[in-house]
């Protein structure tokens, strides 16, 4: 007998993954030129020739300690630096205790519900919202609860988050820059969200934690991303170099329980433990010490700017509808019909690979990931135009 709960999960990967899987499978039947691949947030840019420098210089140390164990948080020094840096960046008061450091974002969080939730909890998520987040609720035995934003700016709807928080909510989640819609949330909204929570939180008796899911912090296209800590204090951030420093397949960020929460060491012990439970130890090594020397290293943005201006020319001209985004490398389309898969597999008679909104929590949308090469943009005009047209083809007239 296995358990019925993960084979589920094994059996149906989620939307993104499978339809990053059939473009594999495609482009090597008929030759990567002619897929035009939207699926995945892989980035597109090469990572900055510091984190190149960093792994030869690494490699160069002691051959038994370069590959070593380190403590189950994470390396002393590493985390000494991290949290450092949060220090120096932010101006805020930020200790090494209080940074695990992860094999990316979705360790991150996994441990994070894991570790500032109950069986039973509520977790709530503005949505669309990216699709693993139910995954880690349920491993947490929460239940995600959705919130659909406001349409058409696509930002967070705060009296219906209020609403929706019971006594039951611990925690609430939020990505910004976001994936999928690419909204940044400004300032005024997150203090607006932090008075709620503050006084849902006195009138439910618990403290309702924020999770902030940070991948996307430096992609921003003049955007400010303010510093979820400062405005809210019973924070907790998770962050990956996944997409700052094009990192996605190596596997290393952090968790960072803000250091102004009562009890932060309480709950750093409790994240330690999560991590345990979890078999999320031990991130990394070589990653973890790449990345502590990499710490001031800007995010090169300027590549998916420019994907993001040819593609939103485009797709004007053609005449779809899209939210524009502020940040993160994804472009929230309207699907042509109501179903968004109906949509999205018709795309695949195209070559064309879009990701429905369905597994997000939203339909009638499809996502584009533009972190892709420049030259698959602009060739990509026909197969989008040929979309386009197959549902708005003349109807013939006879007299
Ligand atoms: N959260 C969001 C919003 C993401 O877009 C991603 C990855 O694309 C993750 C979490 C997971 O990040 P990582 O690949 O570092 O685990």
């Amino acid at each position: 007998m296995i358990n019925q709960q993960m084979y589920a999960l094994g059996a149906a990967p989620n939307k993104i993954r499978e339809l990053f899987m059939y473009g594999l499978g495609r482009k090597a039947e008929i030759g990567a030129e002619n897929v035009y691949d939207y699926s995945i947030g892989n980035p597109s840019v090469p990572a900055p020739d510091a984190v190149r420098e960093a792994f030869l210089a690494l490699l160069e140390d002691d051959p038994v300690s370069v590959h070593e164990y380190t403590p189950s948080p994470g390396d002393p020094a590493v985390r000494a630096a991290i949290a450092e840096h949060i220090s120096r960046r932010f101006g805020v008061e930020a200790a090494a205790a209080n940074v695990y450091v992860t094999s990316g974002a979705s360790s991150a969080i996994a441990i994070t519900f894991c570790a500032v939730c109950q069986p039973g909890d509520e977790i709530i998520t503005p949505s669309p919202y990216f699709p693993e987040y139910k995954t880690w609720a349920h491993t947490a035995q929460c239940k995600l609860v959705e919130v659909p934003v406001l349409e058409p700016s696509f930002q967070l709807d705060i009296d219906a988050i209020e609403r929706a928080i019971t006594p039951r909510t611990s925690a609430i989640i939020i990505n910004t820059p976001n994936n999928p819609v690419g909204a940044v949330y400004p300032a005024e909204a997150l203090e607006r969200l932090a008075e709620v929570l503050r006084r849902k939180g006195d009138e439910f008796g618990r403290t309702i934690y924020l999770v902030s899911d940070e991948p996307y912090r430096e992609i921003v296209y003049g955007a400010e991303v303010p510093y979820i800590p400062a405005i809210y204090t019973d924070t907790i951030v998770c962050y990956t170099w996944s997409k700052s420093l094009s990192l996605p397949g190596e596997r290393i960020g952090y968790i960072h329980v803000n250091d102004a929460i009562g009890n932060a060491a309480e709950i750093s012990t409790a994240v330690s433990g999560a991590g345990r439970a979890l078999g999320y130890i031990c991130a990394p090594v070589l990653l973890q010490r790449v990345v502590a020397r990499c710490l001031d290293v800007p995010a090169d943005v300027a590549e998916y700017a420019k994907n993001r201006a040819i593609l939103t020319e485009m797709l004007r001209e053609i005449g779809y509808e899209f939210v524009e985004p502020d940040g993160a490398f994804y472009l929230w389309m309207r699907a042509l019909e109501p179903d968004a898969q109906a949509f999205s597999d018709r795309a695949k008679e195209h070559e064309l690979l879009l990701v429905p909104s369905d597994s997000f929590g939203c339909a009638g949308w499809v996502r584009l990931s533009y972190c892709i090469a420049e030259s698959t943009i602009r060739a990509s005009r026909g197969v989008l135009q040929a979309l386009w047209d197959s549902y708005h083809a003349p109807t013939l007239t006879c007299g």
